[in-house]
């Protein structure tokens, strides 16, 4: 089949949002022989004018070829499915080659199995993700309807939707993470496949899943993704008493939460909040609830134990004890900073109480969750600001660096 071809006159993609690199990397395969684009999310977001995150280049090079051609800078990774990696300073540029799929087939047999430019964008999930762009000519490529989706705000699967969210059931997450980044719509076939396939999302790989999970908490767009989520009945499959939760009388709370954190993010798309202190939002008014319940309407007052042992419980719950099951490395920081709202804010407060818990290493990331709780709480403001100037005080005179010289982590 031919492509439809975009040249420079029909789209306006601003040629210099593209990484030079990227397009040093294209240049230096073609100048070889062989044929190179840019695929997938950086053209879609270059024409819906959004700064790229990532770049994908798609080649006819083969991996060996790769890396014969950039060297030491060149990593092949993979054994299924073998990707070229090349190192810019801290930057990395994927780079495959051209793949046939298995668009009618419910299994994918073989990732390896070269092909054509066409085979390669056909392999995709939807159609907005599907395009190449040629940057020696500037020229948008499209097999597969991309374009005029693109430009309609359409979600379509590239084949039958049924099939493909079989093949990979991501996909289905992956269909409402562009939902909610991009509000476009989802078409009939997609809706309905989404429907039939819903109960396949937990034959998937838990670590794919949770890896686009985490992406969009930063994405800037988590509130309605957790909706829409929920809606569908996919957070039901993955985590069962956060869906419930949500349902609920005070899922709003986590919304707001999402929300605030979203708008934070937007700010800053490049360096996001940290993933711990972006999962707390998920479980702060769950553990709330809780002290309510367990102790507030019983006349107790919980101490600081109790509470470390809360935050340690609802974590693991709804966290660790489901399908997807949250890294460690992330669970007991995000347990860390709950149980440390319960001091910045105490529930019963007492005069010029200034814990030791402010010289741990983690506690930026607390005084982050408590900014993310003043943007919904404005009654809060005043509190974070003494807290963020009581740190900056200290931060200055050392007192951290001397109990902790690792640098916070983020992002
Ligand atoms: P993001 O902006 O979150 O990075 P993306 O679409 O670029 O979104 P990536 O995970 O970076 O997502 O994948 C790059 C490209 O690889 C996609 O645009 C798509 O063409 C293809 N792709 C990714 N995941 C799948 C999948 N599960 N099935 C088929 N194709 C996929
Ligand atoms: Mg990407």
């Amino acid at each position: 089949m031919h492509p439809k071809i975009y040249h420079a006159t029909e789209h306006d993609i601003n040629h210099g949002l593209i990484d030079p690199d990227a397009i040093h990397v294209i240049q230096k395969l073609r100048d070889a022989g062989f044929s190179a684009y840019l695929v997938g999310g950086s053209v879609r977001d270059l024409l819906i004018k959004k700064s790229p995150k990532d770049y994908d280049i798609s080649t006819s090079a083969r991996p060996e070829q790769i890396k014969h051609l950039f060297g030491r800078n060149c990593l092949l990774i993979g054994r299924r499915f073998r990707l070229a990696h090349i190192r810019y300073g801290h930057k990395i540029l994927e780079l495959s080659t051209f793949r046939s799929g298995e668009n009618e087939s419910d299994l994918i047999l073989q990732d390896n199995v070269w092909g054509t430019e066409e085979e390669d964008v056909r392999r995709r999930d939807f159609t907005i993700n599907g395009l190449f762009y040629d940057p020696s000519t500037h020229t948008v490529i499209d097999y597969v309807g991309g374009w005029e989706d693109i430009h309609k705000g359409i979600l379509r699967s590239i084949g039958d939707a049924n099939i493909r969210f079989k093949q990979d059931p991501v996909r289905m997450i992956r269909l409402l993470k562009f939902r909610a980044r991009f509000g476009f719509d989802i078409d009939p076939d997609a809706r309905k496949a989404l429907v039939n396939c819903r109960s396949e999302i937990t034959k998937s790989s838990a670590a794919r899943l949770l890896e686009e999970i985490l992406r969009m908490l930063e994405s800037g767009a988590s509130a309605s993704f957790f909706n829409l989520m929920n809606e569908a009945g996919l957070l039901e499959l993955l985590f069962s008493s956060l869906a419930h939760f949500l349902k609920g009388k005070q899922g709003k709370e986590i919304y707001l939460l999402l929300t605030s954190a979203d708008k934070m993010n937007r700010k800053n798309l490049k360096s996001p909040l940290d993933r711990s202190v972006l999962t707390a939002c998920l479980l702060y008014p769950i553990i709330c609830q809780e002290i309510q319940t367990q102790f507030l309407d019983k006349d107790r007052t919980p101490h600081a134990g109790d509470i470390t042992l809360l935050a340690a419980t609802v974590t693991k719950d709804v966290l660790t004890s489901s399908f997807t099951h949250f890294p460690r490395r992330i669970s007991s920081t995000t347990a860390f900073l709950l149980a440390t709202q319960f001091r910045l804010t105490p529930i019963s407060p007492k005069k010029h109480h200034r814990p030791k818990v402010i010289r741990h290493k983690e506690f930026k990331l607390a005084l982050d969750f408590l900014e993310i709780r003043a943007c919904v709480d404005k009654k809060l403001v005043e509190t974070y600001n003494t807290w963020k100037q009581i740190y900056k005080q200290q931060e200055r005179h050392g007192e951290h660096k001397a109990h902790h010289p690792a640098p916070f982590p983020r992002g």
